[in-house]
């Protein structure tokens, strides 16, 4: 059996990673999706073990030590970290696995895992980021404000990523990483 595909996926905060991680998922079986664990709170709607695993300091800190995540990061805060035995499990048993992560996390895959894919989502532009912003409204002014600040910053790094990809509309940008994806496991195999 061929080895699962690590496929990396980044992009602002606000742009739409979720929705468009979801919509891959729901249209192509061989992909899963591997949640991380944070220490951020979890926002109304999302699920444990699901959205994320949520962690305390703690554990997360026990983790770490125990070489438990691939890649581990700090975004606005908190931290965030992919686990290194749920990525290895679905590539053994030949699934394409995605990773929802921000650009420090996706430089560390990069030196650890050179053939991953590597995809960066871009807003069409600024404004239209800032509204989405806006309209997602589960963050705090403050929280939102320090994201946005992030977001200008991760913006620099798009260049280092094999593909962008502006998430001008859902559907649009699904099938141009669905082609990326199958482009990739053409090569593969
Ligand atoms: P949010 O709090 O909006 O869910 O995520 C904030 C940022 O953390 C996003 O850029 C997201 O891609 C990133 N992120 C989520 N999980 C991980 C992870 O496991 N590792 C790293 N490095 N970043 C992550």
């Amino acid at each position: 059996m061929r080895r699962g595909l690590l496929i990396v996926i980044s992009g602002p905060s606000g742009v739409g990673k979720d929705t468009l991680i979801h919509r891959l998922l729901e249209l192509d079986p061989q992909l899963v999706y591997s949640v991380s664990g944070t220490t951020r709170r979890p926002r109304p709607g999302e699920k444990p073990d699901e959205n994320y695993t949520f962690l305390t300091r703690e554990e997360f800190a026990r983790l770490v030590g125990h070489g438990a995540f691939l890649e581990h990061a700090t975004y606005n805060g908190h931290l965030y970290g992919t686990f290194r035995d749920r990525v290895e499990k679905a590539r053994s048993e030949g699934r394409d696995v995605v990773l929802k992560i921000d650009v420090q996390g996706a430089e560390q895959v990069r030196r650890l895992v050179p053939d991953a894919l590597f995809i960066f989502v871009v807003a069409p532009s600024e404004q239209e980021l800032e509204d989405r912003q806006e309209k997602r409204g589960s963050e705090s002014r403050e929280d939102m404000a320090s994201r946005r600040e992030i977001a200008k910053r991760e913006m620099k790094y798009a260049g280092e990523y094999e593909h962008v990809v502006t998430n001008d509309d859902i559907e649009r940008a699904v099938a141009e990483i669905r082609r990326i994806i199958e482009g990739a496991r053409q090569r593969v195999t």
